[in-house]
């Protein structure tokens, strides 16, 4: 089942419309009033979520922004203070939910691949003092998002872990498209997962579902994001209608990630022979690539509108980077079909060709 018909939608991998398998998944499901305990695929979605991320257990939330902001609530007093990439999605993209909710604020880290050291942590840590703000979870976004899908490895996770257990702060991970890393890296998610102190997973991106996330992290963990998610509104009813969606995903498709990780590299491939355009990764690809038009001719917001004409959508990311992200939606064919229109109008725009308008 494709998106808008005739759209190659490269803006984000939650263009995803949940496919007739995951629809009769959704119509079979058994279900209870989840407020109270009772909703029993809510139930399995997370037993089985838990166990993937190598907690104790896990809570099925409306949305992967709730499962961030749920996590900084109950790890968070007022006036404390987070530490993240400068281009996390916690950062730039959650409305200050952070700041607005938990009364925290953020200690940016320059970090352009989403991806920093232990190292980088370790001289933005407060020294205990009245007057400063008191340093308490460290976040990580696996993938990241605006560092161009780039996995973080796991012995890095582990260094950064050592530093936050040894200082009493919490490692928070972003797992929106952790299963993404997992695919890529043959690394099993608890593996990530277990070095943190609370992870989640999106069940809105490449897995294709409608909505939702699952959070997971040790059962005292647990029990206060519950009254976290009941005190925002977040309880459901009959919620095993989205978790079965869920329960489908993670059966059928976690593995065919990897599809959109060769998309990816296909696309990145196609374009880094272009003269003066940047393609971001240069390897190792997930289901992310950024394109840098500096010394094309041609700005971003133009070259998206004439993508747009041809039936392809972009994300402008800035003035002159675009970000494609590869999906279940979109097949090889779009890809290419993208990857030429791309080419054709950078061709047209280069000095001295002059783009017909
Ligand atoms: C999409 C995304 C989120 C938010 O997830 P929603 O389910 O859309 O609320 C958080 N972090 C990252 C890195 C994301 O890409």
């Amino acid at each position: 089942m494709t998106g808008t018909v005739g759209l190659i939608d490269l803006r984000s991998d939650t263009a995803t419309r949940p496919s007739q398998g995951m629809r009769q998944a959704i119509a079979r499901a058994e279900v209870g009033d989840e407020q109270r305990g009772e909703d029993p695929t809510t139930l399995a979605l997370e037993a089985r979520v838990a166990k993937l991320l190598g907690h104790e257990k896990a809570l099925f939330l409306p949305s992967g922004t709730m499962c961030n902001q749920i996590s900084f609530l109950v790890h968070c007093r007022p006036g404390d203070e987070v530490i993240c990439a400068a281009n996390a999605h916690v950062f730039g993209s959650e409305a200050a939910g952070a700041a607005a909710l938990a009364g925290a604020q953020f200690r940016p880290v320059h970090a352009p691949t989403g991806i920093f050291s232990a190292a980088d942590v370790e001289p933005l840590l407060r020294a205990p003092r009245h007057r400063s703000p008191r340093s308490r979870v460290v976040t990580i976004e696996q993938t990241t998002n605006r560092g161009g899908g780039r996995v973080w490895p796991v012995a890095a996770i582990a260094e950064l872990a050592g530093l936050t257990r040894q200082t009493g702060l919490a490692l928070h991970m972003d797992g929106a498209r952790l299963l993404n890393a997992s695919v890529a890296t043959g690394i099993a998610p608890a593996d990530f997962g277990a070095l943190c102190d609370s992870v989640w997973i999106d069940l809105s991106k490449g897995l294709g579902c409608p909505f939702g996330g699952v959070l997971a992290g040790p059962a005292e963990f647990i029990d206060e994001a519950l009254i976290w998610k009941h005190r925002l509104g977040g309880a459901m009813r009959q919620s095993g209608i989205m978790a079965a969606a869920g329960l489908y995903a993670l059966d059928h498709n976690v593995d065919r990630l990897a599809e959109d990780h060769e998309n990816a590299a296909r696309f990145a491939q196609r374009l880094k022979a272009i003269p003066g355009l940047g393609v971001d990764p240069a390897d190792s690809f997930t289901n992310i690539v950024f394109l840098r038009l500096e010394n094309t001719g041609i700005r971003a917001n133009d070259l998206a509108k004439r993508l747009s004409a041809h039936g392809v959508a972009v994300n402008v990311e800035g003035p002159v980077t675009i970000r494609i992200v590869t999906h279940h939606d979109v097949s090889r064919a779009d890809i290419d079909r993208a990857a030429d229109l791309i080419a054709d109008l950078i061709a047209g725009a280069a000095p001295g060709k002059g783009l017909a308008t």
